[in-house]
């Protein structure tokens, strides 16, 4: 199976129809044939951020989001070919100096140098495990980026070798927003423990968010999950909680509290927009999760019809979704769960089987590739990739590697000791809570 870059440059230059499970394949943007750069180019001459086409392509990108400089011209017009040669010649000078890590979601062309692939925790923990690395060059996105950051040593410096590469779903949470929130809970619920000794409110972070609302967590007795763990933190914070507020993902909030009997009129939006989210005091009150209305758009594009075509079109198929996805596709299909888990699936399935998967586009194209016993396929027939993880380039890793070898550090992330302080202790308050 091609990947999804000579897919869509295919699709594009062809406008010819490619397949993926049998369905006929197109590319939600043509743009995604070009060079990440022009993006770059094109954000700075208008002024106004964006994330660039593919998924995340209609989100408003927040004037905070950083920008990436120009990429220099000789990454731009080298080949693929001369690209490979001075990438793996710039990781061989550097040997265990730097270790490259590559999240599911990214491209085949900037996956096949990394020497960690996984989820971004997995990825965070991996880089623990090379303590001779002077540089972690992240090719993921900038929450990412900065987790590695709080985890790994001062003295290691976390690249990120696109700096436009961040994620539309953190960017719907921000500091200020939840800060405000946070003290209109405050007005209505008070601060006071019950008399079980549980506090109103307990903020809980999904890992995919900012460096600061993960030290938000840290400072107001809260913690961090991933997609793995989300219930067994839920079950953490409702031992010391009346209620949750849960960001920025609607979607994984939802879907978790709903499978552990949470009703979903318990389960109030806040609308960061609107006086008290929108919502009145005593839907509040009666509140167990409140949801932020946060999403992202890569998950956002799965849909029950999708599910019922391939049911129709492969009897017996297996439809494994993430918990990303909306409410109804996640009860529609067979189970849902992290990337580990798609994953892991797959891989105790010991009889050929049909699977139709409902995450990123790229991982679902590597199992596909992985697993040629099986038929897996993408639910959505469309090939949009997440629009951020897609800004970074070959070019860009050729870019920060060299550099590397000359001594120089560009890109780098780093997260302030204020915030990353909290944000640790939220971190390691999700590592000690157990099912
Ligand atoms: S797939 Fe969604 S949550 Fe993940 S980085 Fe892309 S926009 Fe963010």
């Amino acid at each position: 199976m091609s990947s999804v870059n000579t897919a869509i440059q295919l699709i594009t230059r062809e406008q010819a129809a490619a397949t993926a499970g049998g369905a006929a394949a197109n590319t939600c943007s043509p743009a995604l044939a070009r060079g990440p750069w022009d993006f770059d180019l094109a954000e700075a001459l208008a002024g106004t951020p964006a994330y660039g086409p593919g998924a995340s392509a209609a989100d408003v990108a927040p004037a905070s989001t950083p920008r990436q400089g120009q990429l220099p011209e000789e990454y731009k017009l080298a080949s693929d070919a001369e690209l490979d040669a001075r990438i793996r010649a710039a990781k061989a000078a550097l040997g265990d100096r730097a270790v490259v890590l590559g999240h599911f979601y990214q491209r085949d062309e900037v996956i096949q140098y990394a020497d960690f692939v996984g989820d971004s925790f997995q990825l965070a923990n991996a880089a623990l495990t090379r303590p001779d690395a002077e540089a972690i060059i992240f090719c993921g996105v900038h929450f990412m980026a900065e987790t590695a950051d709080i985890l790994s040593r001062p003295d290691q410096a976390v690249i990120l070798p696109n700096l436009a590469a961040g994620c539309s779903m953190a960017d719907m949470a921000d500091i200020d927003s939840v800060t405000e929130c946070w003290e209109q809970l405050a007005e209505v619920f008070g601060t006071e423990p019950d008399a079980d000794g549980r506090v109103p409110v307990i903020p809980v972070t999904y890992m995919n968010s900012s460096a600061a609302l993960k030290g938000f967590c840290g400072e107001h007795g809260g913690i961090v999950c991933t997609s793995s763990n989300a219930a067994t933190v839920l079950e953490w914070a409702f031992e010391r909680g009346q209620r949750v507020l849960f960001f920025p993902d609607q979607h994984l909030g939802r879907n978790t509290a709903k499978a552990m009997g949470v009703p979903l009129d318990r389960m109030p939006m806040w609308n960061p927009r609107k006086d008290f989210g929108g919502n009145d005091e005593q839907t509040l009150r009666d509140s167990r999760v409140i949801l932020w209305h946060g999403f992202c758009s890569v998950h956002k594009r799965f849909n029950v019809g999708q599910i019922e075509k391939a049911r129709a079109q492969f009897p017996g198929v297996n439809v494994i979704v993430h918990p990303e996805c909306p409410m109804e596709v996640v009860d529609a299909a067979d189970s849902a769960g992290s990337t580990d888990f798609i994953k892991k699936a797959i891989a105790a399935a010991t009889e050929p089987t049909t699977f139709a998967i409902g995450t990123e586009i790229n991982m679902v194209n590597r199992l596909a590739a992985e697993y040629p016993q099986h038929t897996i396929f993408c639910l959505d027939p469309v090939i949009c990739p997440c629009s951020t993880m897609y800004r970074i380039h070959p070019g860009y890793l050729a870019w920060v590697l060299e550099a590397l070898v000359r001594g120089e550090v560009v890109n780098r992330i780093t997260v302030d000791d204020g915030v990353a302080a909290p944000a640790k202790v939220a971190l390691e308050r999700m590592l000690a809570a157990r099912p």
